[in-house]
């Protein structure tokens, strides 16, 4: 089988664990603070903050802007669930429209009408590792003076108009393993404003400025050092990794035939976390089978997918509890349309190939 994902782990990341066991400073310290110095760079940001997770990077950042009860936050349904569950951790209250039919990312005219008084941030997610519309949400932000929080965790270095995910607003990135820069488990948040940099320090590390003195209700979110030796390693093959997604995906984008494949925005640099495609619901019923029958077949013969995502957030019964029975017309057709074929940077040529010719067959 074909992996959807397949983390790379090599002497440099064992060596750098091996180094950090040896040292015995095994919990946050230099390496973490090494970690968060390179991921800043990456991003053009002046400041990085690890912590342990994509979501308690987003769950910090939503909180670091003092977002909480009382509050709506305009998001997308189409996107892993701990985009729109970070809203509910803070108790405000995510407002979901729909997204662009072509790029699946969130539809900046939908957002603009939703906008009431109690609004106070946009959570855009760059999925699949292309960048939303940001000059769009900027201005729906900049009239209404509304904080934007990037949901960066697929989008490590992906940029738009040349300026990278993450500096835009406060960006949240993922660093689990099978994301383009991974330290097993980890997150990491970035922003241009000190203050907003401070308020994260202090909320992943109890709320601690001076040892065993609280200014505020803290969280232990911080990232140990054995997972930042991984994610400092994994830095040094951004770059190879990336360029390597990027000719994987133009391979399959040149040949494959029966589906749709992945449409980009202008002046978007994307980073390929996911290869998705589309078997639209007329193609389904002209040929007589559904998407999930074309994932079985190719299954079967040896490539894996993967479906990201099937059920759109506002669909699920907790969800729906709070938001009500909503209607997003497109994600909820898009979410019956799509599923990913591995694009990461250890497939070969044979196994592109392979690809090619069993996606073809459908
Ligand atoms: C992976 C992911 C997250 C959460 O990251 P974790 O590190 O798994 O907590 C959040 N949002 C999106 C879009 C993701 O893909």
């Amino acid at each position: 089988m074909i992996p959807i994902a397949k983390p790379f782990i090599g002497s440099e990341e064992k060596t750098a664990v091996m180094a950090v066991l040896e040292s015995g400073m095994l919990a946050q310290g230099q390496v973490v603070a090494d970690l968060e110095t390179r991921f800043a760079e990456l991003c053009g940001t002046k400041y990085a903050i690890a912590t342990t997770s994509g979501t308690t990077a987003l769950h910090v950042a939503l909180l670091a802007h003092g977002i909480g009860s009382g509050d709506e936050v305009i998001t997308t349904p189409f996107t892993f669930i701990a985009s729109p569950n970070s809203i509910l951790f803070t108790g405000a209250k995510p407002v979901f429209v729909d997204i662009e039919p072509d790029t699946f990312n969130i539809d900046p005219a939908q957002v603009a009408r939703a906008v009431t008084s109690r609004t106070r941030a946009i959570l855009p997610v760059h999925l699949y590792g292309q960048m939303c519309d940001m000059d769009a949400l900027q201005a729906v932000a900049d009239r209404h003076g509304l904080a934007i929080i990037e949901d960066a965790a697929q989008a490590v270095g992906a940029a738009y108009r040349g300026q990278r995910a993450g500096s835009f607003g406060t960006g949240a990135f993922s660093l689990y393993a099978t994301k383009n820069v991974m330290s097993g488990e980890g997150g990491m948040i970035t922003t241009n404003e000190e203050a907003i940099a401070e308020r994260c320090r202090l909320l992943r590390n109890h709320g601690m400025r001076r040892r065993y003195y609280y200014d505020m209700l803290g969280y232990n979110f911080r990232m140990s050092n054995l997972h930042a030796a991984i994610g400092l390693a994994q830095m040094d093959r951004w770059a190879d990794f990336t360029q390597k997604r990027r000719a994987n995906a133009a391979f399959l984008s040149s040949n494959l035939s029966p589906v749709i494949t992945p449409q980009l925005g202008p002046d978007r640099d994307h980073v390929w976390h996911q290869y998705t495609v589309r078997l639209t619901l007329a193609q389904q019923a002209e040929r007589g089978f559904n998407r999930d029958t074309a994932v079985a077949r190719l299954n079967a013969a040896g490539i894996g997918t993967g479906i990201f995502y099937p059920v759109p957030a506002h669909k699920h019964a907790y969800m729906q509890e709070i938001v009500g029975d909503i209607h997003l017309p497109v994600a909820e057709k898009v979410a019956q349309e799509v599923f990913s074929l591995p694009v990461h940077p250890l497939l070969s040529q044979a196994d592109l190939e392979q690809i090619v010719r069993e996606v073809n067959k459908l």
